[in-house]
């Protein structure tokens, strides 16, 4: 199928908006919107933020949760040629906070269903100005209560459906993504249009993605797997069904109803929907492609949910935020991939025939295929850097005096090669762990820790089980209950959920490594 490139996501979109506009583009719950709806939303919205924001503001804070306007606030932000920074409700006040400030944002749109979020962290914040999708009594409320910033509603724009004219490079941020920073501060990964559509039109080509099809929109936008959904389904005409937040755990029943053609997915879900006994063969007939990312796939997990999408391509995909969503691809085959698998995991696979990839040495020179090295990626989908974060750029993204032109990302993942080109995993360099598919540092977890213990003999393990990782965190103290209280209440003031450790364990005596550090593996070899 012929499909236009774009080289940015501002064309591409406003572009998609008129050729598929009769087409549906955006199903939340019985709610079916087309492109043209869409489209004319966004078009509000881009006028919006052009009238009140000024040129030199780049990025705009979308704080919605699976409803119209979380994507109509990304899609819009876009198309007025700024680049959007997605804020999750169900991070504590005190990291949105931090987030909005390292962003340097100064304008957010609010969603309704995170007035109650933004409430914790109004007031820890400098000024903003909020778009408002509100009633006018909510705005006035908020204005009452928060008098520092600016509350505009986006009624005033209800005729403003024509997208005014900016131009966009596609060396601009299209987003700014907040990881897991091993400092204790979240490292803000700034990628490009060229990154994204770099990665949107390899994968519409790869997949034949079009109309005919219907994505699923599981992963929350904060995430960079949701990028994947966000724009290959806008770029090809394809819709885009988001899963709700009560079936995010076992989506089996969403998935027979929305008939989706395309899931997308960290490989946990299946473990998940195996432990509800919700993966019977053929269970799922209307898929017929399948991306599985962002952890390790048991080799179990891709024959299982083969079987319950038999007419499914099921693919496991690898790749860092850094190196926008993915950049390796495998195709399982149910009588030739479980004998390919090492260690029952599933290999990465080949890179993008458009990407680079090498595993190094500690001097960066390639190791010999079979041999374990770090993974590291090259080309148009490496990201220019971490945004105001010159020191940890130049050390995670490289170039070679051979070929300048070509950026490099060190991942920090450790694996081989084979002499095909296939990709195996092989464990972390560092101590960046993932939790049901979060890209965590177990380093920021341990600060919070020794926070709020008031020690430095405090530490975060992950306690790998059959069907998922534990966190763990062990401090040495004589003291009791009123302690471990107080350390859980901590975390969850300013951790995600997915980082507050499930138990508190009060230890002796911490064990040390040779070179003085608190020693992790033996921690965990005795939990
Ligand atoms: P994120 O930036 O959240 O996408 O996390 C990127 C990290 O997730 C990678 O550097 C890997 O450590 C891990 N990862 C992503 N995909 C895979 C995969 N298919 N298999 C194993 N690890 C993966």
């Amino acid at each position: 199928m012929n499909h236009a490139f774009f080289q940015t996501l501002n064309d591409g979109i406003r572009n998609s908006f008129t050729e598929y506009a009769k087409f549906p583009f955006l199903e939340i719950g019985d709610d079916i919107f087309s492109y043209a709806e869409i489209g004319g939303e966004c078009a509000q919205l881009a006028n919006c933020i052009l009238d009140i924001t000024p040129e030199s503001e780049k990025f705009v804070g979308v704080f919605g949760y699976k409803s119209k306007t979380a994507y109509v606030g990304i899609y819009g932000v876009l198309t007025a040629g700024k680049a959007y920074v997605p804020l999750n409700p169900h991070f504590p006040g005190e990291r949105l906070a931090k987030i909005v400030a390292l962003a340097e944002l100064k304008t957010i749109i609010l969603a309704e269903e995170c007035v109650q979020s933004f409430n914790e962290f109004a007031n820890e914040i400098a000024a903003l100005k909020i778009i408002c999708y509100l009633s006018d009594e909510a705005i006035k409320k908020l204005a009452a209560d928060f008098p520092q910033h600016q509350f505009v509603s986006i009624e005033k724009w209800h005729n403003a459906d024509i997208f005014p004219e900016v131009r966009v490079s596609p060396q601009n941020y299209a987003y700014l993504l907040f990881t897991s920073g091993s400092t204790g501060i979240p490292k803000g990964v700034g990628v490009t249009h060229a990154n994204v559509c770099a990665y949107a039109n390899y994968q519409i080509e790869h997949y034949e993605i079009s109309t005919a099809d219907k994505m699923s929109q599981m992963p929350d936008i904060t995430f960079d797997l949701s990028v994947h959904d966000l724009f290959v389904s806008v770029l090809s005409g394809a819709c885009l069904a988001i899963v709700p937040e009560n079936e995010m755990l076992a989506p089996a029943k969403f998935i027979k109803e929305k008939q989706i053609t395309f899931w997308t997915s960290v490989p946990s879900v299946v473990v998940f929907l195996d432990r509800f006994k919700m993966l019977k063969p053929n269970a799922f007939p209307s898929i017929r492609r399948t991306m599985f990312c962002g952890e390790a796939l048991p080799a179990k997990s891709a024959e299982l949910w083969q079987q319950a999408a038999p007419n499914a391509l099921v693919e496991n995909t690898y790749g860092p935020t850094e190196a926008t969503v993915a950049i390796t691809n495998y195709v399982w085959d149910s009588r030739t991939s479980p004998a390919a698998s090492k260690n029952e995991i599933v290999p990465l696979g080949k890179v993008f025939a458009t990407q680079k990839v090498r595993i190094v040495d500690e001097n960066l020179a390639e190791v010999k295929p079979g041999e374990i090295g770090e993974i590291i990626l090259g080309g148009s989908q490496v990201a220019p850097g971490y945004f105001n974060d010159q020191k940890k750029t130049a050390e995670k993204f490289i170039t070679f005096d051979d070929a300048p032109e070509t950026l490099w990302y060190k991942t920090g993942d450790l694996g081989t090669i084979n002499e095909d080109g296939v990709l195996f995993y092989a464990g972390r360099i560092d101590e960046q762990v993932k939790i049901r598919g979060y890209r965590v540092e177990l380093q920021e977890i341990d600060k919070v820790l020794r926070e709020a213990a008031g020690t430095d003999l405090a530490i975060a393990v992950v306690k790998k089980t059959g069907d998922g990782e534990t966190l763990l965190a062990f401090v040495q103290s004589a003291e009791n209950q009123e302690l471990r209280r107080k350390i859980i209440e901590h975390c969850r003031r300013v951790l995600p959920d997915y980082m507050v450790p499930s138990d508190i364990k009060l230890i002796d005596e911490m064990p040390f490594n040779q070179n003085g550090k608190i020693d992790r593996k033996v921690i965990l070899s005795d939990v």
